[in-house]
């Protein structure tokens, strides 16, 4: 069994990677938490990429366990806004911004703009020890509409329409969601990859 260290304080984003694993069928790696995570000191996530940030937090944490640990950084690229929210995608509407804030923001700088083509991006970095082992990058294509749709899901997903599933991400079941999902793909190639060199 290989145990993997998931950098991350927020319960639902380890039970979501744990469900996914499982999901996806690699029973034997077993994803824990890095032990007594929120007492250590955190990292600050100033990079300009998705890469930087994740890399940061993973070798900022592989400094506590011998195993190797897995962080991740995430957002949503529009391209209306160049790019936009991007690596600020949590804090786009500010410091302490709200899923329901960030929202309302982007809904009013797309006002007026054609193009609604947007993406999800998923980076996952892997370090052990202090050496990053891997980066692995998931993406996903979709539009933005102005009028939210669904619960389910978090953050942007209720703007986010996925052709595909002629839905928003807001409208799609969880295993559905993680099926064709930035954060899918990222963590199925690290399984992948772990599977192979671990
Ligand atoms: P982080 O990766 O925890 O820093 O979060 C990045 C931010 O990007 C989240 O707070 C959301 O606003 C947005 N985001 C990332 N992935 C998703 C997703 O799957 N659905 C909706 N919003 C997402």
């Amino acid at each position: 069994m290989t145990v993997l260290r998931c950098a991350t304080t927020n319960p639902g984003k380890l039970r979501e990677f744990r469900a996914a694993a499982a999901h996806f069928g690699f029973d034997s790696i077993a994803i824990e938490p890095v032990e007594n995570l929120p007492a250590l000191p955190a990292p600050v996530e100033d990079g300009d990429t998705f890469e930087a940030n994740a890399a940061k937090k993973a070798l900022h944490y592989s400094a506590f366990t011998e195993d190797p640990v897995f962080a991740d950084d995430s957002g949503l690229e529009t391209d209306a806004l160049g790019g936009a929210p991007g690596v600020y995608s949590a804090r786009f509407a500010g410091p302490n911004a709200t899923d329901a804030g960030n929202n309302r923001l982007l809904i009013e700088r797309l006002q007026g703009a054609q193009d609604r083509s947007a993406r999800f991006v998923c980076v996952i970095a892997l370090a052990q020890r202090g050496r990053l082992l891997a980066t692995f990058r998931g993406a996903v294509e979709g539009r933005i509409v102005d009028e939210a749709r669904g619960a389910n899901g978090f953050g942007y997903d209720p703007h986010f329409f996925y052709e595909p599933f002629n839905a928003t991400f807001g409208e799609t079941p969880p295993g559905r969601k993680m099926d064709v999902s930035h954060r899918g793909q990222a963590l199925r190639s690290m399984l992948l990859w772990c599977r192979e060199e671990l």
